[in-house]
C-alpha cells in the first residue's frame, strides 16, 4: 500500500523510499465504506475539507480559464483533466498539510485499489499546498526541459502547475494496464517489502534480493517522471503565457481608461 510516485519541489530528484503509513490505514478504511456502493468515477473531491474545497474551486478556475475569444488559456491542463474525468477510474483529491517534518514533497500520485481488469482502478492525487508555497524558486530549480517551476505564478497557479503534473502521472499510469501492474508490484509492493525488511532487518546491509529490487524500482521510477516532467513544462509555458496575456489586457484597459 506504501509508496508513492512523488512530486518535489525545488529538485528534480525523484526517488523517494517510502510514503507515510497512516495514508495506507485511512486509504483501507475509506475503501470499506465504499465497497457495497456504485464506484465513483472520474475526479473527486469527497476528501476535501471545505477549506481546501475552495483552495480546489480556485485552482479548478485556473484550469477552465478561457482568453476572450474562449479559448482555453491552459489546455494542457484541461485536456488531461477531461482524459481523467472519461477514464473510467476514480481519481481522489486530497491535500496535505506540512506537518511537523520538514518535507520537500510537493505533490503525489497513488494507486489505492488496482483493478486486475483495468476498468475501475481508484486512484489519489495529493497536493501538499504548504510545501509548494514555501518552495525555492530560482536558478538551481531549472528543470531538464530548461524551465524554472513555479517561476512567474500566482500561489493557485503554482499548485495547478503540480496538479499538472501529477494528472499527468496518472494519466500515463492508469490508461496503460501493463503499466499500472507495474506500479503496483515494482513501486508500492517493493515499498511495503523493504518496509518491512526494515523492520526485520534494519537499513543498514541490504541483501542482494532486495537491492535489486530497489533498483529496479527506482529506474522505472525515473521513466515515470519523463512525461510528467514534459507535461509540467507545458503546463508551466501556459501558465506564465496566460498571465502575460491576462496583464496585457488589464495594462490596455488601464491605459483605455486613462485616456
Ligand atoms: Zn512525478
Amino acid at each position: 500500500m506504501l509508496g508513492w510516485v512523488k512530486r518535489f519541489a525545488g529538485i528534480s530528484a525523484l526517488l523517494m523510499l517510502f510514503g507515510v503509513a497512516e495514508s495506507a490505514a485511512r486509504a483501507q478504511s475509506v475503501e470499506k465504506t465504499l465497497s457495497n456502493s456504485a464506484p465513483a468515477i472520474g475526479i473527486n473531491t469527497d476528501r476535501l475539507s471545505n477549506k481546501d474545497l475552495r483552495r480546489w474551486n480556485a485552482i479548478k478556475q485556473i484550469v477552465f480559464a478561457e482568453d476572450a475569444e474562449g479559448e482555453p488559456l491552459h489546455p494542457t491542463l484541461r485536456d488531461l483533466w477531461k482524459r481523467l474525468e472519461r477514464s473510467g477510474h476514480v481519481i481522489y483529491i486530497e491535500m496535505r498539510g506540512g506537518g511537523r517534518a520538514v518535507s520537500n514533497i510537493a505533490g503525489g500520485f497513488y494507486i489505492e485499489r488496482f483493478d486486475p481488469e483495468g476498468v475501475n482502478h481508484a486512484a489519489i492525487i495529493r497536493l501538499y499546498p504548504d510545501t509548494i508555497d514555501r518552495a525555492y524558486i530560482g536558478p538551481n530549480a531549472r528543470r531538464h526541459e530548461g524551465f524554472i517551476a513555479f517561476q512567474g505564478l500566482g500561489r493557485e497557479e503554482r499548485y495547478a502547475e503540480v496538479l499538472g503534473h501529477e494528472m499527468a502521472h496518472a494519466v500515463h499510469i492508469l490508461s496503460d494496464l501493463t503499466r499500472a501492474r507495474m506500479v503496483e508490484e515494482v513501486i508500492q509492493q517493493t515499498n511495503e517489502l523493504f518496509l518491512s525488511y526494515g523492520k526485520q532487518n534494519g537499513y543498514a546491509n541490504i541483501e542482494p534480493e532486495m537491492r535489486r529490487r530497489l533498483d529496479q524500482r527506482d529506474a522505472f521510477l525515473k521513466e515515470l517522471e519523463e512525461p510528467a516532467e514534459a507535461a509540467e513544462a507545458l503546463v508551466w509555458r501556459e501558465l506564465a503565457s496566460g498571465r502575460q496575456a491576462k496583464n496585457r489586457n488589464r495594462s490596455r484597459e488601464a491605459f483605455a481608461g486613462r485616456w
